[in-house]
């Protein structure tokens, strides 16, 4: 679903991303972790194209993400993103929140938006939110408002970057059952995070990044418990 091919970009001498190749496919779940700055945001950023590449290429379901324009509002709308701190609009209540994008880029009717939306929230359990503004909730109802919006576009992929570390530690674990529910649903994720039950339990891969490369890539049993490099090993030591 999801083809990365010989990516690298730099911020000015930094070489953030250092001939970047992975392949994700249809229903799976891959974990990318690894030490602060080493381009994990990057990627996840590069992947929708909210950060341009300078070379190699990106593909989604087949399709090279153009640099803009109308086919890359179209790719951008299969991708969905959560992001650590919600990014909700703050001035609309919750259920306009998830509705928005399917009226406005979908051109789905108001009352379908909406059934859909109350669906969604209920899958994520905040239906009881949702004519709530987003300040009115905790954290982790926050959090599982800005999931249930990213999939009410009905996404090919979703990626969350760090999508827990905003939370207070008891917020953490309703958040993650969600993450994991999605897994199990079959739904192709990306995820940036240092939350290893997560992993262990519901991705498929990780991929461990250090300097803008990927060191490692290998299921969650063999990275954790036999990681092959020594910065991997290290961090592990840091975090474990
Ligand atoms: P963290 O775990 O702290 O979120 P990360 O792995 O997500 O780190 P990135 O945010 O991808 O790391 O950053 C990779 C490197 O690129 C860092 O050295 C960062 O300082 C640098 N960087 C990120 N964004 C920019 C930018 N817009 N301009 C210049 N440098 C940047
Ligand atoms: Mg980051």
């Amino acid at each position: 679903l999801v083809v990365v091919d010989h990516v690298d970009k730099y911020f000015g001498d930094l070489h953030v991303l250092n001939d970047i190749n992975t392949v994700v496919n249809r229903g799976e779940v891959v974990v990318v972790i690894g030490p602060s700055g080493s381009g994990k945001s990057t990627l996840c950023r590069a992947i929708n194209r909210l950060e341009t590449i300078d070379s190699g290429t990106i593909s989604i379901d087949g399709d090279v993400l153009p640099d803009e324009g109308a086919a890359l509002a179209k790719l951008r709308a299969d991708v969905g993103m959560v992001f650590q701190s919600f990014n909700l609009f703050a001035h609309k209540t919750v259920l306009e929140n998830v509705t928005i994008a399917p009226i406005r880029v979908k051109r789905m009717s108001r009352k379908d938006a909406e059934a859909k939306a109350m669906e969604l929230l209920e899958r994520v359990g905040v239906a009881d939110q949702a004519k709530k503004m987003p300040a009115q909730l905790s954290g982790g109802q926050q959090q599982r408002v800005a999931i249930a919006r990213s999939l009410a576009m009905n996404p090919k992929l979703i990626l969350m970057d760090e999508p827990t570390s905003a939370l207070d530690p008891e917020m953490i674990n309703e958040v993650l059952d969600v993450m994991v529910g999605l897994a199990e649903q079959g739904m192709t994720m990306i995820v940036v995070t240092h939350e290893m039950g997560f992993a262990r339990k519901a991705a498929d891969r990780v991929l461990f990044m250090a300097d803008g490369a990927i060191v490692e890539e290998a299921t969650p049993s063999e990275f954790f418990d036999h990681p092959k490099s020594d910065r991997a090993k290290d961090f592990l030591s840091k975090i474990l």
